[in-house]
């Protein structure tokens, strides 16, 4: 399977996991990314490392 997708859970643009200016961040309230179209934090969970050795990063909640 390739890289997912992340999808923000409000305005539900779509970004490539890895690529697609959405860039992950980790603060006090967990793993997120930050949606760069309308702001909302949409929140993640480590699967660990692939066989790359690239972090995978899958989203928590389903789009609202
Ligand atoms: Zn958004």
């Amino acid at each position: 399977m390739l890289a997912g997708m992340w999808i923000c859970i409000r305005c539900h643009t779509e970004f490539p996991e890895f690529t697609g200016g959405a860039e992950a961040n980790l603060d006090s309230f967990g793993l997120h990314f930050m949606c760069p179209v309308c702001g909302r934090r949409n929140r993640l969970r480590s699967l660990g490392e692939d066989r790359e050795g690239f972090l995978r990063l899958e989203q928590i909640d389903e789009p609202e």
